[in-house]
This record gives structure tokens, C-alpha cells and sequence, in this order.
């Protein structure tokens, strides 16, 4: 039988705890932080900062726990540099809090943001489920995945209703700035059920909306919000990265349809996505039955589909 040994700090001894979360052995024996039991291994963390990793495997998963090491190394204080920002190529295989937002473009209906945490050893039952980015999936696709998604995942989903928008919007506030509020608000909430959960993430993955530096001063002008102390990445097309994002994206893509879905049934009217020429039609046709007031509190009333509209 083999054995391996990783010297590993609080933190790192709370990630390594993490992707073990599923196999954790209760309670721990004596002196023991954690005792988890995987295929052909066994792992146990010290309160003297030791891992002993015991079994034919031991070699394979200390040499995780060195990699959970080493990305971490990467993303010290010390190294921030004009890409520190950018995920390590290691992203795949870390356990990930990932968020993408919707509806930013529609003239009707609210912006959701979702916050979404996959875990490795989930990654593959979640890529069986036929998870992408939401933008190339349907919305009949959507609405068979994502109540599969919310239900094994932990996720936080933030909802922007058109009052509240316009409210905000009206005070001066950009949606980059409204955006960036909801993405880290639905982080911090998830970052918040791990740890009740004994459990914390390893990285977050921001799929990228402006650059990490406005994101940061949005979040300061609107009157700041902590930020959890675990590395941070941004990345455009983040979906294609790690299925933390690309389930985040799907949640949220859901939870607007579903708003959609139930504004047009309550007003007898299709209410279409985005803001082309079908939606100035239906924007038209709710002004003649309910008046502009009602439309207002179910637009992003700023964009120009208003002006056509009311003309
Ligand atoms: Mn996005």
C-alpha cells in the first residue's frame, strides 16, 4: 500500500476538504480535521496541517491536492499583473462558482443572474444532461434541463423585475453597474450556502461583461459588496470553460423565460424576446389594451423601443 503526504495551509486545507465533500467519513478520527474514503483511497487531514493520502491511489489524488496548491500559488496578490484576471488553464478540474446573466438585451421582462457551484466530481453527470450555453439550446431544451440543473446544484438566482430597473436606471445607474451588483449578490449567496455546508469553493468565474477593473468600481459606486476570499477569474465565452457558467447561464436563461412565459399569460399578449421589429408590434399592441403606464412596469422603459412605441 502506498502513501503521500501534502503539507497544505487552513485555506488549502478547507479546498482540499471540499473535493471530498461527497465521501467524507463521519465522524473523523481523533486529531483529524477531515477523513474522506474514494476509490482505492483514503485521505486524511491533520490539525497539524498534514494530508495523509493512504491507498494504490495515493500517489494520483496528493497529486490533486498539489495542483489545488499550486493554482492557488498563481493567484496571490503578489502576482496581479494585466491577466490576472484570467482563468489557469487547471479551471476544468476545479470546484467552481460560476454566474452569467439574461434578459440584458430584452425589451421585456426582468435581467436574472445566476450563481451556480459545480464540484468535479460532478462535472460528468452534469455534461451527460446536455449542458451548453444557454444561448445555443432552445427553450423547449431549457425548460426539460434546467429543473434538473436546480436540482442537484447549489445556485442563487437573482432577479431584476422591470420597476425595480427602471428605478435604478432612472437614478443614473448602468446596467453594467446593475449587472455587476446581481452577479456578485448571487455569488456571495452561494459562497454563503457552501459554507453553512462545510464546504468552499475554489475558484469563481465571472463570464466576462465589462473588464474586471469596471466591474470592481461598479460594485465600490454602488456602495460595495464583500467579495468572498477565493481566487476570482473573468472570462467572455466562460460557458465553454467550466459547466459552472454554463449551468448559471441556463438557470437564468430558464427563470426568464419563465417570466416571459407568465407575463404574456396574465396579459393575453406573446410578449417576444430581444428588441427587434416583433417587439415594437406587441409594445403597440399592450399600450392599446392596458396604456403606457402598464408597459412601463414591463419594459426596460430607456430603450428605444419606448420612443417607437408611443409614436
Ligand atoms: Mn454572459
Amino acid at each position: 500500500m502506498s502513501h503521500a503526504v501534502v503539507k497544505a495551509t487552513e485555506q488549502q486545507m478547507r479546498t482540499i476538504k471540499a473535493r471530498y465533500s461527497r465521501s467524507l467519513i463521519e465522524p473523523p478520527p481523533q486529531g483529524a480535521l477531515f477523513q474522506a474514503k474514494v476509490d482505492q483511497c483514503t485521505i486524511t487531514g491533520y490539525k497539524s496541517g498534514k494530508v495523509l493520502f493512504q491507498g494504490k491511489n495515493a500517489e494520483e489524488e496528493a497529486a490533486k491536492a498539489k495542483g489545488t496548491r499550486q493554482t492557488e500559488k498563481k493567484t496571490k496578490p503578489a502576482d496581479v499583473g494585466k491577466h490576472s484576471y484570467a482563468p489557469p488553464k487547471t479551471i476544468a478540474e476545479m470546484n467552481v462558482i460560476g454566474s452569467d446573466e439574461t434578459g440584458t438585451g430584452d425589451y421585456f421582462g426582468p435581467i436574472t443572474v445566476a450563481a451556480c457551484y459545480i464540484q468535479t466530481d460532478e462535472i460528468k453527470n452534469i455534461e451527460a444532461l446536455g449542458v451548453r450555453d444557454s444561448k445555443t439550446l432552445t427553450d423547449t431544451r431549457i425548460k426539460t434541463i434546467a429543473p434538473d440543473i436546480v436540482n442537484r446544484c447549489t445556485y442563487s438566482l437573482m432577479t431584476l423585475h422591470n420597476k425595480k430597473y427602471n428605478q435604478l436606471q432612472e437614478s443614473g445607474m448602468n446596467q453594467g453597474q446593475m449587472k455587476a451588483m446581481l452577479h456578485q449578490q448571487a455569488i456571495n449567496n452561494v459562497h454563503a450556502k457552501l459554507q453553512s455546508e462545510q464546504t468552499e469553493a475554489e475558484a469563481v468565474l465571472i463570464d466576462q461583461f465589462v473588464k474586471p477593473e469596471t466591474y470592481f468600481t461598479y460594485l465600490r459606486k454602488s456602495g460595495g459588496l464583500q467579495i468572498p476570499d477565493i481566487p476570482l477569474y473573468f472570462a467572455t465565452k466562460a460557458e465553454a470553460m467550466h459547466p459552472a457558467v454554463a449551468c448559471a447561464s441556463i438557470i437564468a436563461r430558464y427563470a426568464f423565460i419563465q417570466e416571459i412565459d407568465q407575463l404574456s399569460v396574465h396579459y393575453g399578449i406573446t410578449l417576444p424576446k430581444g428588441a427587434g421589429p416583433p417587439v415594437d408590434k406587441a409594445a403597440n399592441e399592450f399600450i392599446r389594451l392596458y396604456g403606457t403606464d402598464t408597459l412601463k412596469s414591463v419594459t426596460k422603459w430607456h430603450f428605444n423601443n419606448t420612443n417607437k412605441a408611443l409614436n
